[in-house]
């Protein structure tokens, strides 16, 4: 099957204020969403985008390629797909009319139609409409029927033809002005039309709310709203004589250590505190009791090991870790960058996401007096995409 496409962004867009084809929408202008789609199916050639008389100027030499054809719409929405009609070639066997308001389009909304379309002559995308339907005549409102709501459907895009029952429904009806779709004069030249079941996520940018909504779901298309959780933890641990100093999971050369139950590595316990939380999870003195004999002496990294088996089990990734010692004394400066690698490689982190600096206390309390080492740090999580 040879196809090709018209896409339709040529509306002057009265109801958002300004044409709604160009609206930015998720790092692109709406009419390039569905533009993107159509491109990437390889049996349309070409695609004619028709444009309002200024964005042919303004976006055509970045859109026009040899298989995008760009165009000036006419003054209604049948004189744009007329004009978009002539540049497709002789060959093509069936034509798809889509609506440049409709980013949402996808690959198997257009294939199915236009399946059918070979098939049947004339096809087009829609869904079972949701609400009650009232006819509404008079201008005070009051309402003069209900509809059955069963047999309506809502027509969306691409509408998809047979070339030769689009041409003779466009030739026929060449003075028909107030048509909102092909599919009124196929029908109007007696051609049969079938419905394609399709998606209500294929919506129609009109009001500024319809751009929420396709910005949403294109969100989610990518795999969900990006959930953050930033964690805070905190802790201090006497120095004194005749113990190693562990910082980082690095052992430092110094005249004295910190005092704990494990090996006393305040920035381990802080940092794996900082992801506990972020995650929600309590705290570290809840996984390791301090009164338990079995954690005597443990490495810290350990801990660390633990807290990031649980961190993998939640699905959550760790993306960035911030950390601030506060010391009198060794000089730590000059161990940043061990300080720093050694963090890196024990909570699963490039270099790049660590950071880390220390500060003395200026000789003020305990700190400053060099009785005890402090640390805070901030892990920030991006949780599980699953909502
Ligand atoms: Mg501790």
């Amino acid at each position: 099957m040879r196809g090709a496409a018209i896409i339709v962004a040529a509306g002057s867009g009265t109801r958002m204020g300004r044409p709604k084809q160009f609206l930015p929408l998720s790092g692109k202008a709406v009419c390039e969403w569905a533009l993107d789609t159509f491109r990437g199916l390889a049996e349309i050639d070409p695609i004619v985008l028709v444009l309002s008389a200024e964005d042919v100027e303004r976006h055509g030499p970045r859109l026009a390629s040899e298989r995008v054809r760009v165009v000036a719409g006419g003054e209604t929405r049948m004189g744009s797909v007329r004009n978009g009609f002539k540049l497709i070639p002789e060959e093509v066997e069936v034509v798809a009319v889509h609506d440049g308001a409709r980013p949402l389009v996808t690959e198997r909304i257009i294939r199915e139609t236009l399946e059918e379309a070979y098939e049947s002559g004339a096809a087009l995308p829609a869904v079972p409409v949701k609400d009650t339907l009232k006819k509404v005549t008079s201008k005070q409102l009051w309402i003069s029927a209900t509809p059955v709501r069963s047999s309506f459907w809502a027509a969306q895009t691409p509408q998809c033809y047979r070339r030769e029952i689009l041409e003779e429904a466009l030739a026929k009806f060449s003075h028909e002005r107030g048509a909102t779709d092909e599919s009124q004069l196929v029908e109007k030249a007696g051609h049969r039309v079938k419905i394609v079941p399709s998606s209500y996520e294929n919506l129609k940018i009109t009001t500024p709310e319809d751009l929420t909504m396709a910005q949403a779901l294109l969100e989610e298309r990518r795999g969900g709203l990006r959930r953050m959780a930033v964690g805070l933890g905190f802790d201090i641990h006497r120095l004194v004589a005749g113990r190693p100093l562990w910082l980082a999971g690095l052992r430092l050369e110094h005249d004295k250590g910190l005092l704990g139950h494990s090996d006393g590595d305040a920035v381990l316990h802080a940092a794996a505190d900082a992801v506990l939380g972020a995650l929600g999870a309590g705290e570290i003195g809840e996984m390791f009791p301090p009164e338990d004999p079995k954690i005597k002496g443990i490495p810290s990294a350990e801990i660390v090991a633990a807290v990031m088996a649980k961190l993998a089990a939640s699905g959550a990734v760790l993306v960035h870790l911030d950390v601030a010692l506060l010391a009198e004394e060794p000089k730590l400066k000059p161990h940043y960058g061990r300080l720093r690698e050694s963090l890196a490689a024990l909570f699963a982190l490039d270099a790049g996401r660590v950071n880390l600096k220390a500060k003395s206390h200026e000789g003020l309390d305990s700190i400053g007096r060099g009785e005890a080492i402090a640390c805070h740090a901030v892990a920030t999580l991006e949780l599980s995409a699953s909502r």
